[in-house]
């Protein structure tokens, strides 16, 4: 019996064991499904932790940090997936800059230029979001569109209303865009390269404020080739003198007398003859090359009125071309004072052609420059007169001499009556203050006779001569002015200074 009864409590005690672990492993489980629980629940906070911060990082990665619009990279994206998806889909794409952001941020500051780019991106954008383009900010300020299945009509009119809500940006200053333009034939290609077609073409925008894009051609690239071996030869060609000075005669509309003279360079060069400056000066302005050319045309016509004046020929006062580029200081008019002690040259024999745009588009800095020209004594002439929108400011502002009314002003007005009355009223508001007149481009005879009316005191132009060598010149000057001095005129020449020199020496040997 006690047996039994011991057998009966033993297995109680292990059926109740077997409960208790039961129990336990339940509550176990449980506790262990709940961690897991717990954990997946974490791991999905941390997947869509990291699929957000996945987010923000591609956020990044495709944004431009400065204007928050898809970036280079984005753009890069979005194309390809619009070549892969759509090859057959026509497309053209369109890159700008704000070509004057370089002048912006040098008068009012890097984040007025900042302000002035995100203006623009925010006007592609919404451009860009309304017509449905790829869009991008690439880098720095170059901005680019992708447009389908456009016409051309269509691409100059989005320019134009990128053009003007951009430039609506400030009344105060100019907003210049300029636009390179590249129909996508090969979708296969880099986006990259579709990028550099873009911004070779927008290399060819010359003056924004009249045409501000070029599409792309292949000539444009043979043309860079050209451009690039040319500058490469150019230093070379200053050595060689290859560089040749041509003389332009102005004539006095009373006495029909050469009364100066316009300097213009020509390039000699191999295997194409002689060029003229439009082949090359464009290019010079644009890498800064022209200076040293001008530093070289200057020095030519100081060399020429030495010549004259040592072969006792009455010098002809020399009109040189300045490139706007000197205006951004001072320097080169410590030069021009060297040359003129150098060869022994009255400054009076000198005029300096400043041109128009160099001006108008100028801030203080080419007011002082200006300024310091006058006081160091040359005679200021400001070329290309009227081919700007601003001449009337210019005569005010400015210590100014003369100008020189533009050709194409003179062509746009000299055939009507109220062209004439214009260009009457621009003469005799410059002679009201004082100025000498010069018309530029005078082809014919009528021309003459009716600047000479309207009281434009020189002319210069075809009817006359058109610009020649120095050979050639001396021969008209020959015919047309007095070959030796007059009795009241004195040049000193190289033997009278160094006569000056001894006399000086022999007088300290004296003291
Ligand atoms: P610019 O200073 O306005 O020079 C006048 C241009 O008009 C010259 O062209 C001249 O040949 C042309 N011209 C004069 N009369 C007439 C005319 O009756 N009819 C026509 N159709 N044209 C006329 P060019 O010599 O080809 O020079 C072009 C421009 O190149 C010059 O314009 C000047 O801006 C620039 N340039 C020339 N030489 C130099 C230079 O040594 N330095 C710099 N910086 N620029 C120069
Ligand atoms: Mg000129």
């Amino acid at each position: 019996m006690f047996i039994a009864v011991m057998i009966v409590i033993a297995l109680l005690c292990v059926i109740g064991f077997l409960i208790y672990r039961l129990d336990l492993y339940r509550s176990y489980n449980n506790y262990r499904i709940d961690k897991i629980k717990k954990l997946e629940a974490d791991l999905s906070k941390e997947e869509d932790l990291n699929n957000n911060t996945l987010k923000k990082l591609n956020k990044v990665a495709y944004t431009n940090p400065i204007s928050k619009i898809g970036n280079l990279d984005f753009f890069i994206s979005e194309a390809g997936k619009l070549f892969e998806e759509e090859p057959e889909t026509d497309c053209t794409m369109i890159c700008f800059n704000i070509q004057n952001i370089g002048k912006i941020n040098k008068l009012f500051g890097p984040t007025e230029g900042d302000n002035v780019v995100i203006h623009a991106a925010h006007t592609l954008r919404d451009i860009g979001q309304r017509e449905r383009h790829i869009f991008a900010h690439i880098y720095s300020n170059l901005l680019g569109i992708i447009v389908k299945n456009r016409s051309e009509e269509y691409i100059k009119e989005q320019i134009a209303e990128l053009t003007r809500l951009i430039a609506a940006y400030n009344e105060s200053f100019k907003v210049l865009t300029s636009f390179g333009v590249y129909h996508i034939s090969d979708k296969t290609q880099p986006i990259t390269q579709m990028i550099n077609a873009c911004m070779l073409a927008q290399r060819f925008v010359k003056n924004p404020e009249k045409c501000n894009y070029v599409f792309y051609t292949e000539e444009l690239e043979a043309d860079l080739t050209q451009n690039k071996q040319m500058s490469q030869e150019m230093e070379q060609a200053l050595e060689e003198h290859k560089f040749l000075m041509y003389l332009q005669p102005m004539v006095d509309l009373k006495t029909f007398r050469i009364v100066s003279a316009e300097a213009l360079v020509r390039w000699d060069y191999p295997g194409k003859g002689i060029l003229s400056p439009y082949a090359f000066i464009p290019l010079f302005e644009s890498t800064n090359l022209v200076q040293k050319l001008d530093y070289y045309m200057w020095e030519e016509c100081l060399k020429t009125i030495r010549r004259w004046i040592d072969n006792k020929i009455a010098p002809t006062p020399i009109a040189m071309n300045i490139s706007p580029i000197h205006f951004q200081n001072t320097k080169f008019i410590e030069y021009l004072d060297e040359l003129c002690e150098h060869y022994l040259i009255d400054k009076n024999l000198l005029i300096l052609e400043l041109p128009e745009r160099g001006i108008s588009s100028g801030g203080s800095q080419t007011k002082e420059v200006i300024t310091t020209l006058k006081e160091h004594g040359y005679t200021l002439c400001i070329d290309n007169f009227g081919s700007m929108n601003s001449p009337l400011n210019l005569l005010r502002d400015y210590p100014i001499d003369r100008i020189k009314i533009d050709r194409s002003f003179l062509n746009q007005n000299s055939d009507t009556e109220e062209g004439m009355s214009i260009l009457r009223y621009l003469i005799a508001m410059a002679k009201e203050v004082g100025l000498t007149v010069i018309t530029e481009g005078v082809e014919t005879l009528e021309q003459t006779n009716l600047l000479g009316e309207i009281g434009s005191d020189i002319a210069q132009g075809y009817f006359f001569s058109k610009p020649v060598d120095l050979r050639e010149f001396d021969q008209l000057n020959h015919s047309m002015v007095q070959r030796v001095y007059q009795s009241n005129e004195y040049y000193p020449t190289f033997e009278d200074l160094e006569k000056d020199l001894d006399l000086i020496a022999f007088m300290l040997e004296q003291a």
